[in-house]
């Protein structure tokens, strides 16, 4: 018997139990959506993001499973364009907090939380806080989502991508990554530039229709696998020292 992947899902309970006997210690848990990401990219982006990332930093981490992508997230902004589908936050929180309390349940040691959608960082932080107390295992979740833009950012100046293309949605940053992981979900074809001022945060209070008709934020024609990669290896490199610090 021997574990070849590391995402939970695709196991046996037989290989979960060996992998924890083998000190298969920490999981990780990313938090994506299905909503609305332009002409161009699938509505699964923000999860299939938060699993190229999960599984990228369980290999670097080493003895360590990805559970499943919960989603789909808040992503209420996003109901003025068809197929993307909200949950509350109550409801995002309670199943967070579910997942939590099984992992804990069959032993993992670190349960760390990868939202990789803006609307759930709020309520992801706040169930963290509410039930890491409650938990035998070490709960914590990385990220907000500035920081993973302005490491979006970084990477696509340094492949020489404007930094203004990287706007937070469905933009150069976010295409970029999914030509990395997924290239046979992106419609390139289909690219078209979105609102292209300052990040906002206005389409919380008036739906992300009225800021970006496309709904893009930035522009996603000049995403590269290239500069995706680079993205995945920053954000990962930047969670490794959260983890670090956090857990030790
Ligand atoms: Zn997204």
């Amino acid at each position: 018997m021997t574990i070849k992947t590391v995402m939970l899902e695709d196991l046996t309970w037989p290989l979960v139990e060996k992998a924890l006997i083998d000190g298969y210690k920490t999981v990780l848990v990313p938090v994506g959506s299905i909503e609305q990401h332009g002409y161009h990219l699938p509505l699964a982006t923000d999860s299939l993001f938060g699993e190229a990332l999960a599984k990228r930093l369980a290999e670097k981490m080493g003895k360590t499973l990805v559970a499943p992508v919960i989603r789909p997230g808040c992503s209420v902004h996003h109901m003025g364009f068809p197929g993307s589908l909200d949950v509350s936050p109550a409801t995002l929180m309670s199943v967070v907090r579910d997942v939590c309390f099984s992992l804990d349940h069959h032993g993992f040691e670190y349960i760390i939380l990868i939202p990789t959608h803006g609307g759930n960082f709020a309520p992801v932080a706040t169930v963290t806080q509410e039930i890491a107390p409650k938990l035998k295992a070490n709960l914590v979740a990385m990220g907000d989502l500035m920081s993973l833009i302005g490491k979006m950012q970084e990477a696509a100046v340094e492949m020489g991508i404007p930094r203004e293309a990287v706007g937070g949605h469905a933009c150069a940053g976010e295409t970029s990554i999914i030509l990395a992981y997924r290239p046979d979900l992106v419609r390139m074809k289909e690219t078209k530039p979105g609102y292209m001022g300052p990040f906002t945060t206005m389409y919380q209070r008036k739906g992300f229709k009225a800021v970006s008709p496309t709904g893009v934020m930035g522009d996603p024609r000049p995403s590269t696998k290239e500069a995706g990669e680079l993205m995945i290896e920053k954000i990962t490199e930047m969670y490794l020292t959260a983890i670090k610090r956090e857990l030790g």
